[in-house]
Parts: structure tokens; C-alpha cells; sequence
């Protein structure tokens, strides 16, 4: 399956912030909307960064709750591993493994078109696992 047959079955929705957004108002929209990762984008769309919850764990070992107060460019990760809409599930699931990511954003014609987190990969697999058991049932029974 490919990445396009994934965000048209989950949408295209991705939540984003500016570099300059208060990591206060970051966090907000992480625990409100209960997802794990905000993509950063500039005034013209274009993606700058990512934010995860595993950099607001980092930033609380390291500052106590002190960096609530300062912008998001001071936590997140600015090279941005990305996708586009032509990659398989199998090349998510080895990019995500190779980079320790959960979170990866879709690329198409240069603008942010939507974000496929781990959990939308897992779902896939265990789906095609479903799959293949339910033919092999199928085959047996009839064979
Ligand atoms: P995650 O496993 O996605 O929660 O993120 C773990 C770490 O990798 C955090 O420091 C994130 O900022 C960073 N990260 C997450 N997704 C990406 C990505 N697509 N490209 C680069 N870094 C990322």
C-alpha cells in the first residue's frame, strides 16, 4: 500500500506551528488534540521543523518546566526526514526504524499535504496480516 491510499483513507489534516509559536501554546495543542507531533512551517507553508513529545520530554529532563516560556525552534528538529505520496508502507516502516521516528511528513510539490505517524503504519501491517490469514482460511477450507 501506498502513502496517497493512506491519506485518503485518514485525510490530509496535519497540525502545524511557527518556529516562534511558546512552546506553552505547543504543548496546548499536543494534549488537546491528543497527537504526538506538530510539524513547524514557515509564513509560505514550507515545513522547518518537526516538535514531538519526546523533544518536550527532553526539554523538561534538561530545563525543569523553564522552556515553556521560550519558542519552539529552541526544541524541535529542524532536518526534517519526509515522504511523498509514491512510498510504501514497508519504505515508512524501515525509514521510521533506520531514524528512531514516529512521525514522518508528506511531500507533494514542494507543500506539507499530510503526516503518517507510526500507528497508521502498524494499522496497514496488521490489516495485510489479516488479509493473508483470512485467504489462507479460505483456501484451506475449500482446497
Ligand atoms: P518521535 O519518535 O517521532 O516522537 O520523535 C523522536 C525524535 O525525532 C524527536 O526529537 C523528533 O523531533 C524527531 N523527529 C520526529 N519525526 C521526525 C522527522 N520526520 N524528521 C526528523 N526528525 C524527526
Amino acid at each position: 500500500m501506498k502513502v496517497s491510499q493512506i491519506l485518503t483513507d485518514k485525510g490530509r489534516e496535519v497540525h502545524t506551528v511557527s518556529a516562534e509559536t511558546s512552546m506553552r501554546e505547543a504543548v496546548d495543542l499536543l494534549g488537546s488534540r491528543n497527537i504526538g507531533a506538530v510539524v513547524v512551517t514557515d509564513s509560505k507553508g514550507a515545513v522547518t521543523g518537526i516538535l514531538s513529545e519526546r523533544d518536550v520530554v527532553r526539554a523538561t529532563a534538561k530545563d525543569s518546566l523553564g522552556f515553556l516560556q521560550k519558542p519552539v525552534s529552541s526544541c524541535m528538529t529542524a532536518r526534517v526526514v519526509t515522504c511523498s505520496c509514491d512510498h510504501t508502507v514497508d519504505d515508512l516502516m524501515s525509514l521510521m526504524t533506520q531514524k528512531r521516528i514516529r512521525h514522518v511528513p508528506v511531500i507533494e510539490g514542494g507543500k506539507l499535504t499530510g503526516l503518517i505517524s507510526i500507528g497508521d503504519v502498524v494499522k496497514r501491517k496488521l490489516d495485510a496480516s489479516e488479509q493473508e490469514a483470512a485467504a489462507m482460511r479460505d483456501y484451506i477450507a475449500t482446497g
